[in-house]
């Protein structure tokens, strides 16, 4: 692999990688180098994981934290900072869905879904920016959504939480630029992992799905690594606040 994109010598955190697009993605920057660390809500979780990617040669790590509560947060990552090593790549992926009509919304997975998917990238990247900006080095991604720019059925809190991300991205973009630190989304369209499981098994979704998106198929989870591995390496050092949608083109057809 070019210099460019190689991850050797850089430790990265992917949170809610103990399956699905997180973990792919952890593995997906092991491959490029970089030592990873696991992060679900429990160790049992994170740690087979992780040891999925130590039984290919990998260098990866088990830390189980709630990325809603900032008491875990703030231990968990002294704790890597200081046991394990400098974060050097904060990939914010954690992230839940609830699908329901906006009228039968209830308030309790209004609060939830903002919790996980908005709440928790401020909370988790305030935490590890503060070790980042005494470096004056640094690489966050948060893991938005194609969601964030349609208004579609059941879904209005979770769209609305990853719009929120966007505007996150481009805040601290703005705000951490200053200790050489880079901040970027990635806006997955559809992907089939457990989150959509039950829209992969709907036929008359996939046939929905097929004839939106001009690349006519659902997206494969891989197909997200190129993109976390270029906002994670140095080929990307001059991209910043940017939102990088990879959905087979289904935001810009009509
Ligand atoms: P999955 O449902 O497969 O995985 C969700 C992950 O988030 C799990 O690892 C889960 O950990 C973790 N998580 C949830 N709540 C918490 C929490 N409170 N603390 C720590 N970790 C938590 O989802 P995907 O892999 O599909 O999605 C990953 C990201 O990609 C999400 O942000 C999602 O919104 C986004 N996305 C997904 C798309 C898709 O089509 N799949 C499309 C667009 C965006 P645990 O295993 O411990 O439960």
């Amino acid at each position: 692999m070019s210099q460019l994109f190689s991850l050797a010598t850089k430790r990265a955190l992917i949170t809610g990688s103990g399956r699905g697009i997180g973990f792919l993605m952890a593995k997906g920057l092991a491959e490029a180098g970089a030592e990873v660390i696991i992060n679900a809500t429990q160790q049992a979780g994170a740690q087979s994981a992780a040891e999925k990617l130590r039984a290919l040669g990998h260098t990866a790590h088990a830390v189980a934290f709630d990325v809603t509560d900032s008491h875990q947060i703030h231990q968990a990552i002294d704790d890597i900072e200081a046991k394990i090593g400098p974060i050097d790549i904060l990939i914010n992926n954690a992230g839940i869905q609830r699908r329901r009509p906006f009228l039968e919304f209830a308030e309790q997975d209004w609060n939830d879904v903002i919790a996980v998917n908005q709440t928790a990238v401020f909370l988790v990247s305030q935490t590890v920016a503060r070790h980042m900006a005494k470096r004056q080095s640094g690489k966050i991604i948060n893991i938005g959504s194609m969601q964030s720019e349609l208004g579609r059925d059941t879904i209005t809190p979770y769209a609305a939480s990853k719009g929120a991300v966007t505007m996150l991205t481009r805040g601290m973009c703005v705000e951490l630029a200053r200790y050489n630190i880079q901040v970027n989304g990635i806006a997955p369209g559809y992907f089939a992992t457990e989150m959509t499981q039950a829209l992969v098994d709907d036929k008359a979704f996939t046939e929905w799905l097929t004839k939106r998106t001009p690349a006519a198929r659902w997206g494969n989870p891989e197909e997200l690594i190129g993109a976390a591995v270029f906002l994670s390496s140095k080929a990307s050092d001059f991209v910043n606040g940017h939102l990088l949608f990879v959905d087979g083109g289904m935001r810009v057809a009509v």
